[in-house]
């Protein structure tokens, strides 16, 4: 079982809404341009309308924003049922070695990317082995964390959990 990350199709269809609104007012611009051209006084229709299709600009970039928010989601991966208990991600096969920029992430050793901020995410691998740190405080950790604990955290204990799936 995961936990579902909401709203990705709530985000969609809110900028299928907003694409239709924008729709819905460069249309009635268009309305107003054609009633000016029989009007008698066209200047004082367009200066009513004259604001509409920045308007639509204005929804346009709100549906992009939109969609690009639902991509960004979307490229988050669902949490694991047992995930790793660390606030922050890691490369799953490098451990502490990520840069983020821009909301992207990636790994230096293997390049691997990330279109999300992942060290700014908890960790959502699942959690395959028991740190415990110097301090006797214990961990579920993933992959990741483990090997980024081997090689930072002085005193650390890694094992394998003994319910871990592949064991
Ligand atoms: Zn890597
Ligand atoms: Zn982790």
């Amino acid at each position: 079982m995961t936990v579902p990350i909401p709203a990705v199709d709530q985000l969609r269809s809110f900028a299928a809404s907003a694409e239709d609104l924008a729709s819905a007012v460069l249309s009635a611009y268009e309305s107003f341009r054609n009633t000016s051209d029989q009007d008698g006084d066209p200047n004082s229709v367009r200066m009513q309308a004259f604001r509409l299709p920045h308007a639509a600009g204005e929804i346009l970039q709100a549906a992009e924003d939109l969609r690009v928010a639902a991509n960004y989601v979307d490229g988050i991966p669902q949490f694991a049922t047992n995930p790793c208990e660390f606030p922050w991600g890691v490369c799953p096969e490098h451990g502490a070695s990520l840069v983020s920029s821009g909301g992207c992430t990636w790994c230096r050793t293997c390049r691997r990317a990330w279109n999300y901020p992942r060290l700014a995410l908890p960790c959502r691998e699942a959690a395959r082995w028991l740190l415990t740190d110097q301090a006797g405080d214990t961990r579920h950790v993933c992959d990741g964390h483990a090997t980024a604990a081997r090689a930072q955290l002085i005193g650390a204990h890694v094992v394998p959990l003994p319910d871990r799936e592949d064991v």
